[in-house]
């Protein structure tokens, strides 16, 4: 029991002094009143003594009257009796001695003066005149006169002070004075006023002994009540004290039924319910710190916390190390195809992969929807592509696991620490720009970040500044690329491609120009001016090849599904009387994102007006065979890529044959686009392909014959 810590002892000092101030006060009033009281009491009394002793002394003195009358005794010798009675003999050096037996205090005698002031009877002073003497410390004062003046009065008290005998000190003095007329004498009865009061002074010292007994004795049950009054609001002072380090634990005490067995129970409650509260708080306060760090639906790291570890891992002095953006390829599309249950199975895939062989330095962190950042500390790009190559092989394994047969690519963007970014800002920045780039690029898995691709992206704002002037100027102009058949060799239809030659940038590939249209939201408009300007160069088209030849032009989802799209196409076939079956419009499986029945009532209306549909780059995207199916489209074009590994990738081409004969079951043409070699014409031959669109035959060219 800590009864000396600083709380209880300040409130139990506090009262203590209170309590003693209290005593001291009380006593000291006690005290003043009692001692005042006594000593008006004990004067009171000395009053009455020497009234007495003076009126007892006259009557001694009036007792000689008769006998000097009768002539039995004389004056003087009545007088020297009287004296000897009332003082004491008369000593050889003319003092008296004070004899008589009568208390008058220590000091006190009879005196007696005749009314001229002489002293008849004094022990030092008889024979000498008083007449004149003054009071020591009042000298306007005549103890004396005063004394027969109250005297002659009847009898009276005069005060005054005069020297103790035998001594320079000085007393306060009381005197009762009676006249006595036989005689012409005063007689006074005085003594020193302290004299009386000494029974006061023992009076006072008894109060103050019985004063600091009762101090001492009271200080003491004062303290041990105190501390029984003070001890719960301790125990709640020291138990609030543990609260505030986090420890709700309550007071373990029986309370009594007074106002402290109240406060015991009424802070326990309030410490239960804080309790509760804190520990709501705690979890909630952990909640927000792991969604403040961490994404739920991967379990993986987020942006943040992946930031903080970059930033501590730079200022720990990590040498190199590659910071890598990666994206899942057409995530939309595959969320479409499998659902979005699976699609989060594979976010979460992505995580359990790349951890499975992960270092303590390294970190991986899913950044937004389908986009993931990740710390690799290696020494050399070969090293990176090994671990990214290992990353790979266990994704495929973790979603096999998961009996997902999708195969799923990535687009990386890499960019390099320190060389090609100091921070953390720098680096997101940077790789985030070579993703723009790894997109564009369907060919390499991992794109490096390069100098040239920051100033590209400048480029390509001002690029997009000028598309709309170029537009306005009809800056574009169209090639088209044949589509020979496969066995007569003859030219089925032309495909029309964009050329943009800029003032500014020379000859720009629609590879590049085409997004940035569709960024700057001329996707609309631009989509209708390629269709108007190739309907417009279908009669020289067909001069050229005759009246069979078809012309395909692309069209984008945007356009496609633009509301007036269908309206538009029809005045269109009439304005440029288009022949039925003679234009084929390019549509890219990423339209089915869309609402796949709006797609397919298109499709259909479409084809109402005799306009033919192509499924355009199948094998870039998901070549979901589900469209092939459910889509009644009329041709299907295999794009380059797929083309390219036919030759040497075994599994390519046994999927490519087993395709062809599939979309011609289903009584689709089909397309090899990118034929470049006579290996690869022979072996699309084999597989049965109807058209070739490529190199071999011929590049895209304007219809003056300009080679681009
Ligand atoms: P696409 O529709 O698949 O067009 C075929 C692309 O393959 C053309 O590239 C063509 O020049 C190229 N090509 C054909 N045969 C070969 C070959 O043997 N070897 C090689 N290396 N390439 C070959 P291009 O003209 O650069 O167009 C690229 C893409 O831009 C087109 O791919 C198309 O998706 C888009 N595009 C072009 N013009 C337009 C347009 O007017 N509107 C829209 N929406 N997209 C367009
Ligand atoms: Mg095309
Ligand atoms: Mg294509």
């Amino acid at each position: 029991m800590k009864l000396k810590s600083a709380i209880k002892q300040s409130l139990a000092k506090k009262i203590l002094i209170y309590m003693i101030l209290l005593m001291l006060i009380s006593s000291f009033i006690i005290s003043v009143v009692t001692y005042d009281s006594a000593k008006k009491e004990l004067d009171e009394k000395g009053k009455i003594i020497l009234k007495n002793a003076a009126t007892s002394a006259k009557a001694v003195i009036d007792s000689y009257d008769e006998t000097i009358r009768m002539g039995i005794i004389t004056r003087e010798e009545a007088e020297e009796d009287i004296k000897r009675k009332l003082m004491g003999h008369l000593q050889a050096d003319g003092s008296r001695k004070i004899e008589a037996d009568m208390d008058l205090g220590e000091n006190g005698y009879l005196l007696i003066y005749n009314s001229e002031g002489l002293e008849i009877m004094h022990p030092r002073l008889e024979g000498l005149n008083m007449w004149d003497v003054v009071d020591p410390i009042n000298q306007d004062y005549y103890i004396v006169r005063e004394q027969i003046k109250a005297a002659k009065a009847g009898g009276g008290f005069v005060y005054y002070n005069w020297e103790y005998p035998e001594s320079d000190k000085i007393g306060k003095k009381v005197t009762y004075n009676l006249y006595d007329e036989n005689w012409d004498w005063v007689i006074a009865a005085g003594s020193y006023i302290d004299d009386f009061d000494d029974g006061a002074n023992i009076i006072i010292r008894y109060i103050l002994v019985i004063t600091v007994v009762v101090m001492l004795l009271g200080g003491l049950m004062s303290y041990w009540f105190i501390n029984q009054m003070v001890s719960p609001i301790h125990k709640v002072v020291m138990a609030m004290k543990k609260v505030g380090r986090g420890d709700f634990e309550p007071i373990n005490e029986m309370p009594s039924e007074d106002e402290t067995g109240v406060l015991i129970r009424g802070f326990n409650q309030m410490v239960a319910s804080i309790k509760t509260a804190n520990e709501e708080l705690v979890n909630q306060a952990n909640r927000i710190t792991y969604l403040a760090y961490n994404d739920v639906l991967s379990g993986l790291p987020n942006r943040n916390r992946f930031r903080t570890h970059v930033n501590n891992q730079i200022e720990l002095g990590c040498e190199q190390a590659y910071f890598v953006l990666l994206d899942i390829k057409d995530f939309k599309m595959i969320n479409s195809i499998v659902g979005t249950q699976m699609g989060d199975q594979i976010i979460a895939a992505v995580g359990t992969a790349f951890n499975a062989h992960a270092d303590t330095c390294e970190m991986i962190a899913r950044s937004s929807g389908n986009e993931f950042v990740i710390w690799i500390e290696r020494d050399s790009i070969k090293a990176l592509e090994e671990r990214l190559n290992l990353f790979e092989k266990q994704f495929k394994e973790q979603l096999l696991s998961l009996k997902i047969y999708q195969r799923i690519k990535f687009h990386m963007a890499v960019v390099k620490y320190p060389t090609q970014g100091a921070d953390f800002n720098q680096l997101i920045s940077r790789v985030s720009i070579a993703m723009k780039y790894a997109k564009e690029d369907s060919y390499q898995r991992t794109i490096y970040f390069e100098e040239y691709m920051e100033s590209a992206i400048e480029n390509n704002v001002v690029m997009k500044e000028e598309l709309e002037s170029a537009l306005k100027e009809d800056q574009f102009k169209i090639a088209y690329q044949e589509k020979v058949s496969t066995q007569t060799n003859r030219v089925e239809g032309v495909e029309a491609l964009s050329r943009w030659h800029s003032d500014i940038f020379g000859t720009v590939s629609p590879v590049v120009f085409i997004p940035a249209i569709n960024q700057s939201q001329l996707t609309v408009k631009f989509g209708y001016y390629v269709v108007k300007k190739a309907l417009n160069d279908y009669p020289k088209l067909v001069q050229k090849y005759g009246e069979h030849v078809t012309i395909s032009i692309n069209i984008s989802p945007i356009l496609f599904l633009e509301e007036h799209f269908l309206i538009e196409m029809k005045q269109f076939m009439n304005q440029y009387q288009i022949p039925r079956e003679r234009l084929i419009l390019e549509i890219t499986e990423d339209i089915f994102i869309n609402d796949f029945d709006l797609v397919q009532n298109r499709i259909e209306s479409l084809k109402g007006m005799g306009i033919l549909i192509a499924l355009d780059d199948f094998g870039t995207g998901y070549s979901s065979l589900n469209y092939l199916t459910n889509m009644s489209i009329n041709e299907l074009k295999i794009d380059k890529t797929f083309i390219d590994r036919i030759l040497t990738d075994e599994k390519t081409w046994i999927l490519f044959e087993t395709l062809t004969k599939m979309a011609k079951a289903y009584n689709y043409k089909v397309v090899a686009e990118g034929v470049e070699t006579n290996d690869q014409l022979v072996k699309v031959k084999e597989a049965g392909i109807d058209m070739v669109q490529g190199y071999i035959f011929s590049k895209p060219s304007f219809l003056n014959e300009e080679e681009l």
